[in-house]
């Protein structure tokens, strides 16, 4: 069998492109999983991102991502682009399987991130970007005086959404039930902001716009009438899973499934083994954080490294 790798870095968004850049960049060849459909992570569904330092004018999404996948090349990362579909982390030699091939490693960082809750409706993907966004704080600066409409109703969603008065004319939050989930305090807060209207036993039925949001079909949960509501933005609240799935029985996790490290390292309950980025982050879970804690487990992991020789 083939020597063990120094590192594997399991993920290809800010996060594991940092990781790979800064592993590379101190000699350790890393080798990058960066996924078979989603290679560049969560930013590849958007345009403009406006607030990641050093691109004054705004840069669109893909566009940074392919800046990090070639910086990360530039320094020897080997990119895969395929998908980890089993590993097994917990002895000193870690085991990273894709469908075809088996790999192995001294280290391995996890950056598999955290997919946003969908509705499921047709428009929902195509006009992400363009109208529609998951992402009140990358997002809400797009939507000065328009009429912007939040779906859900727990703690994030009021969040979201008494962010939002900043920037709308008007903030509609769209609620499923008569009830919000979200805690006391947090409801008090909703109610008392008098630019936020909460829509009760409401769901949205229908996205509609040609290039961008122009308008949301809701749909009464109790008596089924639908009627149009002229909002040009949607934020989307509902929630996010964590994309640990892989790790179940290995790598400790929370009750909701992100990974559980030693903070401030990136370190897991596996010696060997370091996770960062939106898969152990869900208070801020922005491009640079995700990118910044990438950085720190390409640094911790050199660090373990050198303690093994
Ligand atoms: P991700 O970006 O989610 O990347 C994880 C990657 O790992 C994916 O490519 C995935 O395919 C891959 N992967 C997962 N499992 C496997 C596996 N088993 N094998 C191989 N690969 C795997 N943040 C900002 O700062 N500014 C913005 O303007 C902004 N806009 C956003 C707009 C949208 C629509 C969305 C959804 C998010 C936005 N964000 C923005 C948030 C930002 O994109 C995330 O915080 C950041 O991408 C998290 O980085 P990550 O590397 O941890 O995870």
């Amino acid at each position: 069998m083939a020597e063990p790798r120094n590192v594997i870095i399991i993920g290809s968004g800010p996060t594991g492109y940092t990781s790979a850049v800064y592993a590379a960049r101190a000699n350790l060849q890393p080798l990058v999983f960066e996924g078979s459909v989603t290679a560049g992570g969560a930013l590849m569904n958007t345009t403009e991102v406006e607030n990641f330092p050093g691109f004054r004018d705004g840069i669109m999404g893909p566009a940074l991502m392919d800046e990090m996948r070639a910086q990360a090349e530039r320094f020897g990362a080997e990119l895969v682009p395929d998908d980890v579909v089993e590993v097994d982390l917990t002895g000193d030699v870690k085991v990273v399987k894709t469908s075809t091939e088996t790999y192995t490693a001294k280290a391995v960082i996890l950056a598999m991130g955290s997919g946003y809750r969908k509705l499921g409706l047709p428009r929902e993907d195509e006009l992400s970007g363009r109208g529609v966004s998951w992402c009140a704080t990358c997002d809400g600066f797009f939507f000065r005086e328009q009429h912007i409409a939040v779906v859900g109703g727990g703690d994030s969603a009021i969040e979201e959404a008494t962010f939002l008065t900043r920037f709308g004319s008007k903030v509609s939050l769209i609620v499923r039930r008569d009830e919000l989930r979200a805690s006391k305090i947090m409801q008090e807060r909703a109610f008392d902001d008098p630019k936020l209207e909460i829509v009760w036993n409401s769901a949205v039925a229908e996205i509609n716009g040609a290039d961008r949001l122009e308008s949301l079909t809701l749909e009464d949960t109790v008596t089924g009438e639908r009627r149009q509501l002229d909002a040009t933005g949607l934020f989307i609240a509902i929630g996010h899973d964590p994309r640990s799935e892989l790790l179940t029985g290995q790598v400790d996790t929370d009750d909701n499934g992100y990974v559980v490290v030693e903070h401030p390292s990136t370190r897991t309950n596996l010696i060997g083994v370091f996770a960062a980025g939106d898969l152990v982050d869900h208070q801020y879970r922005q491009a640079i954080t995700a990118a910044g804690t990438g950085c720190a487990a390409a640094l911790d992991a050199e660090r373990y490294l050198a303690e093994l020789e």
